[in-house]
């Protein structure tokens, strides 16, 4: 890696003296295939006013350590002060997700004022960004995309990433991730909820928000399509803030109705070592008073254990209740799992829909539910579609159920007509008939 490293610094010339020469021939490129090649342009935006304040030779001096410190931030970065305030760094990963990971840790890291001989100094980072694959590289073309993103990041005053991989997969991947950007200012996302029942008191328990888009030209299109494609263009932290707001206002109808019900919010992993995210958020539920809770992956928590375990005893402490989605799917570390301060545990569809007719599935469900309530939690089984599968799950001890069997996720009117009508009571019903059929397949101990 360190020889690595020291090949890039090559590269990585100031742009004004760089020529496609330098540029290491792919062959002996040793980055992994389908890698990631970065380049971070960091602007100090205060530049200008720091040089006026604190002269020109301490003004250097500070923009060598801003550097030093960038370089330490992200693993086997090369950063280098290219003039005027700005700082090129230049770094390779297996994981376009390396990119997000360290523009957040950027941003963190300097949110704060920083000493400046004695004097409290608050330094302003702008951050422009291009990643290409490696296999496809060209340092030219990929640091004339950062500086393209980094003008956009003076105009916008986010930061911005251009993808130069260029494959048609990849071009429709940025015109989403440029339309996400206005899709919040035009009104196109939309919320709609999911209700999670309780299995023993047959009420519902609390509702999931689940985002969708309608767009002017594709039509709607579902989480699992742009939410990745917000993750890496960091388009996710408004989107999420948007969820809040929208979750927020949308609970007060709830309540108007007189449904008084906890929302759940899904919340992406590159948001739970946000420092900045997880202040607005704190700040927006406290001063709302609303009951939110938390959907979080394990898969997230153990990319950045520390600063992850400790955010979300952040939002614990502020009231809002953290639950693990899509438990069984992901990495999973029972040493993680004790630290984290989470109520429930939702069993991944995949092992819930195939319940009845897989042999394994029951056993790894079972299992999961009597481990969560030995760690004093509530378990969720998500993907529920038949009353066979309601019914064993209740016969199993599990506290909540979700899925299509109960309702799909609706608009925010329709839950409300759901709610009135008493609709879930419906579906209990038909599950005691299928409990009668299936008690005598599965026996409890
Ligand atoms: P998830 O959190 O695991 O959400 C459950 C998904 O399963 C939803 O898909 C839901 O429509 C679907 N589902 C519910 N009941 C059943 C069932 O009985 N059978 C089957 N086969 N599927 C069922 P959806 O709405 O397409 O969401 C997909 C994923 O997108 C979510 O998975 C979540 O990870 C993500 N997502 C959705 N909204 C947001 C959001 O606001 N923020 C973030 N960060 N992620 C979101
Ligand atoms: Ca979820
Ligand atoms: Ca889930």
């Amino acid at each position: 890696m360190t020889d690595h490293a020291s090949e890039i610094s090559k590269v990585t010339a100031p742009v004004d003296g760089m020529s496609r020469r330098s540029v290491r021939p792919l062959a002996t490129l040793s980055a992994a295939r389908d890698g990631w090649r970065f380049v971070i342009l960091v602007e100090i935006e205060n530049f200008t006013v720091l040089r006026r304040q604190h002269g020109r030779a301490r003004t250097d001096a500070l923009a060598g350590e801003i550097t030093a410190t960038l370089r330490e931030l992200v693993d086997g970065a090369t950063a280098i002060s290219i003039g005027r305030g700005t700082i090129e760094m230049t770094f390779e990963s297996e994981q376009r997700i390396a990119l997000t990971t360290a523009i957040t840790a950027i941003e963190t890291a300097f949110e704060r004022p920083v000493d400046v001989d004695g004097e409290d100094q608050q330094i302003d980072l702008l951050v422009g960004a291009a990643a290409t694959s490696s296999l496809r590289r060209d340092d030219v073309r990929l640091i004339e995309a950062a500086e393209r993103a980094l003008a956009m990041a003076q105009v916008d005053r986010v930061a911005v990433v251009h993808d130069v991989t260029g494959s048609p997969e990849t071009v429709d991947r940025i015109a989403l991730a440029r339309d996400l950007s206005h899709a919040i200012l035009r009104d196109e996302l939309i919320l709609h909820y999911q209700p999670k029942v309780h299995v023993r008191r047959q009420e519902i328990a609390s509702v999931e928000a689940l985002v969708r888009w309608r767009h002017p030209v594709r039509g709607m299109i579902q989480p699992n399509d742009f939410i990745p494609i917000a993750e890496e263009s960091r388009g996710i932290v408004a989107l999420t803030l948007w969820t809040i707001r929208k979750v927020i206002t949308d609970q007060r109808t709830l309540a108007e109705h007189g449904h008084d019900l906890t929302v759940f919010i899904n919340i992406a992993g590159v948001l739970l070592g946000d420092t900045r995210f997880v202040r607005q958020a704190c700040t927006l539920i406290q001063t709302s008073g609303a009951k939110i809770g938390f959907e979080i992956t394990e898969t997230s928590v153990i990319r950045d254990p520390e600063s992850a375990i400790a955010n979300l005893k952040v939002f614990a402490g502020i009231g809002i209740t953290i639950a693990i989605d899509d438990y069984g799917a992901g990495l999973s570390s029972l040493a993680y799992l004790k630290q984290l301060p989470a109520k429930e545990l939702k069993i991944d569809k995949l092992f819930v829909t195939q319940l009845t007719s897989s042999n394994r599935d029951p056993l790894i469900v079972r299992s999961t539910i009597d481990l969560a309530h030995a760690l004093d939690m509530e378990v969720v089984a998500e993907g529920v579609e038949t009353p066979s599968a309601l019914a064993l799950l209740s016969v199993m001890g599990c506290d909540m159920v979700q899925g299509y069997l109960i309702s799909r996720p609706i608009a925010i009117e329709a839950l409300i007509d759901f709610l009135d009508n008493d609709r879930h009571v419906a579906t209990a019903e038909n599950s005691r008939a299928a409990l009668g059929r299936m008690a005598t397949v599965w026996k409890r101990g």
